[in-house]
């Protein structure tokens, strides 16, 4: 086994856009860098937004651009009997708890409680959520946030976090550890977007027993209105017939130094593998696209 197993994770919700191929480009150099492996993981757990042949255009959009993965490319909706050993694992550990709650009542309570919690309510129609006391929640040290202490407040909601939907599905958060654990990745570079979620995360790989992997969280891309640059909001496709040029943008935000001109998309690559250094990314949540 490597000492360095890094993952890219993308929702096959529509075609990859900038925002994804930084975090695949600055993941794949940081685990190349290192000697390590990268692997691709498709994040089709929600099957309710996975969008027909999203997961094959991405594989082969990321491989012209010269990204493959080092292992056997899992898809997450072929991993829910997985997903129900651990769930049951937990239910054994007193870990989980039924919730009832529509989100439009969620929102309704300002000040939600955690009522469920001592509910004993049926599995039927209810969500299952971990129960997260906030004392125990842990800070971490970011690899290019720095110090991240959990957020303090008084939703109890905030912390208890969704592991299966009402409507049976697997939450992200939850499912993304169970196979960090799997494939034993080490690192993980992804956007400042789950910042926030980590030490709940934290908290479950503590609850399997599991040593956690080492968090680097990127500025978050957002476009001049300071919305995310997400399939949601329409962000475009990138070109596979700029691949090269789109590699040369990510690298400048990522702010690492420019390849010579006139040479092939892996001489691109190779060049900013061996120039890499994670401590110059800027160490802030958000970066403004303006390309
Ligand atoms: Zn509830």
């Amino acid at each position: 086994m490597k000492d360095y197993v890094g993952r890219f994770a993308p929702s096959p919700t529509g075609a990859l856009h900038l925002g994804s191929l930084y975090t695949a480009i600055a993941g794949f150099l940081d685990a190349k860098s290192n000697n390590g492996s990268w692997l691709i993981r498709i994040e089709d757990i929600d099957e309710t937004r996975a969008v027909p042949d999203a997961a094959q255009n991405i594989i082969k959009t990321l491989a012209i651009h010269g990204l493959h993965s080092d292992s056997k490319i899992i898809h997450q909706s072929h991993r829910k009997d997985r997903y129900q050993q651990v769930l049951e694992r937990l239910f054994k550990k007193n870990a989980l708890f039924y919730c009832k709650c529509s989100r439009k009542q969620l929102v309704e309570y300002s000040h939600y409680s955690g009522r469920c919690r001592e509910l004993s309510l049926p599995s039927e129609g209810n969500a299952i959520r971990l129960l997260i006391e906030q004392s125990s929640l842990p800070g971490f040290f970011d690899g290019i946030q720095g110090n991240i202490a959990p957020q303090p407040t008084e939703d109890k909601n905030v912390f208890d976090f969704i592991v299966k939907r009402r409507d049976q599905f697997f939450s992200y958060l939850f499912s993304c550890v169970i196979d960090d654990i799997d494939q034993k990745v080490t690192h993980i570079i992804r956007g400042a977007d789950i910042l926030d979620s980590t030490p709940k995360q934290l908290l479950l790989f503590k609850h399997l027993e599991a040593s956690a992997p080492k968090f680097f969280h990127l500025p978050l891309l957002i476009n001049e209105n300071g919305q995310k640059l997400s399939k949601q909001n329409l962000s475009p496709a990138i070109s596979e017939a700029t691949a090269r040029d789109n590699i040369l943008d990510v690298l400048t935000l990522l702010n690492q130094p420019t390849p010579p001109q006139n040479i092939t998309i892996n001489q691109t690559l190779d060049f900013a593998i061996s120039h890499w250094n994670i401590n110059k990314i800027p160490m802030r949540r958000n970066l403004t696209v303006d390309f």
